[in-house]
């Protein structure tokens, strides 16, 4: 019997899950019944795929930058890639301000239900206030003062620190394109099959995808909030959703037109890693998957993907800052207030830069939605009307996040002429006629 595609067994997986879980939740003892025996599968693969992101990230960065053996060609795909994420970032925001201006979710929402949102997450919402808070209190270029560790291992030791260990990787890549090829032979070999290594172990984590999944799924099903509230916001969450949906038509454009491929095979490409991203609501635990679906089924070569994609998943985020743009002017709505043509500029800019340090994990992009709407002098304590929505919101635009990523590798590739055939078979009609 033919082996069903792994985008479809996620798929299965998933939907299993759903089912399983809502027929868990006619019984009283269901719910603790899946938090205690299933949910922990599901924590044990996203641990598992976390778990190979650094080393990955580390091996494949090395590798990728020293094989391009000469510094002019780092900066050469180091601008593109900086380049088409800033613009592809700006293209997501601008279209989450569209949407929400001329739909008004904001406005659709009563009195009544906007104190009652209030009143219930306000405690959720502090929280995520104190978390932007501590990020605020830093000077201007912190971020930048950040982007360097004072010592690896610790940077390697915890994945919230994915770009020191990204410039780490590039810098040690820099320094074995410039020592003597002999001298570099051994090192670049050991990083060779060192990367090999971690790409087996993701086809074997993959393996538990399905079950995987289902996990997460049924957990997250069980422990999500009453119905009532997804009404209240069924406008608010049209919006994101739309516009998100739209992002996706933007790279399958992009990507047909500046590499030739159709959509069919970009989409078929990624979608595995779009439905972990979905499950997960993480860029940084999908990064594995996204690496070797990017690879072996869109043809991108692995210099490309390995400098590419982990810068992708830490700061491209354009799903994320969609969502903010969106977010914030729902907020402001809600509260009556209506933002001048210069504030939403300003959220342009706010939300590009918020998303670029939204940490690639569950929830980062509501923390840094606080800066947003600092920004524009929206009341932050709005964000308890948004949170009830959030985690399945989140786990669409993580999906958006690493398509984004995933399209602005193949376009990188194709101008420096590092795209080609995947080696799977039955792709022969990839190309447009
Ligand atoms: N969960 C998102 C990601 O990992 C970030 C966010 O928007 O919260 O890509």
């Amino acid at each position: 019997m033919k082996k069903l595609a792994l985008h479809w067994q996620i798929l299965l997986g998933m939907a299993f899950g759903v089912i399983f879980a809502l027929i868990m939740t006619q019984f009283a003892w269901g719910p603790e019944f899946i938090s205690d025996w299933i949910k922990p599968f599901g924590n044990i693969f996203i641990n598992s795929l976390k778990l190979i992101a650094v080393p990955l990230i580390l091996a494949s960065l090395i590798k990728g930058v020293s094989d391009l053996k000469d510094i002019s060609k780092l900066s050469k795909m180091g601008g593109r890639t900086i380049g088409l994420y800033i613009v592809t970032t700006i293209i997501a925001v601008s279209l989450g301000l569209l949407i929400v201006n001329a739909i008004a979710p904001g406005k659709t929402i009563s009195k009544e239900t906007r104190n009652e949102l209030l009143e219930s997450y306000r405690g959720d919402a502090d929280l995520k206030i104190a978390d932007a808070a501590k990020q605020q209190e830093t000077g201007p270029l912190q971020a930048l003062e950040d982007l360097v560790p004072s010592n690896i291992f610790k940077a390697a030791s915890d994945n919230g620190n994915m770009l020191q260990v990204i410039v780490f990787a590039i810098f040690f890549g820099i320094g074995l394109i410039l020592i003597p090829e002999e001298q570099a032979a051994p090192v670049k070999k050991f990083f060779d099959g060192f990367n090999e290594v971690i790409l087996k172990l993701i086809d074997i984590i993959m393996l538990a995808a399905p079950y995987g999944v289902f996990a997460l799924l049924a957990a997250l099903v069980v422990e999500s909030p009453s119905t009532d509230l997804f009404k209240a916001l069924g406008m608010y969450a049209f919006c994101v959703l739309l516009g998100l949906s739209l992002m996706i038509g933007v790279y399958v454009i992009l990507v047909w037109i500046f590499t030739k491929k159709t959509p069919r095979f970009f989409i078929n490409g990624i979608s595995p890693a779009q439905l972990l991203a979905f499950s997960t609501s993480s860029s940084a635990a999908t990064l594995p998957v996204t690496m070797e679906r990017v690879e072996e089924h869109l043809g991108v070569d692995e210099d490309v993907t390995s400098f590419v994609l982990p810068i992708g998943a830490t700061i491209n985020m354009d799903g994320t800052s969609l969502y903010q743009a969106v977010a914030a002017v729902f907020i402001a709505q809600a509260f009556g207030m209506d933002l001048s043509f210069s504030t939403q500029l300003g959220i342009i800019a706010t939300a590009t830069l918020a998303s670029i340090g939204s940490a690639a994990v569950p929830g980062a992009g509501m923390v840094m939605l606080v800066i947003v709407l600092a920004q524009a002098g929206i009341p932050e304590a709005g964000l308890a009307l948004i949170f009830a929505i959030d985690r399945p919101l989140d786990m669409c635009r993580t999906t958006v996040n690493v398509t984004g990523d995933a399209a602005v590798s193949m376009i990188v590739a194709k101008s420096v002429d590092k795209l080609h055939d995947p080696e799977t078979k039955n792709w022969d009609d990839h190309y447009t006629k």
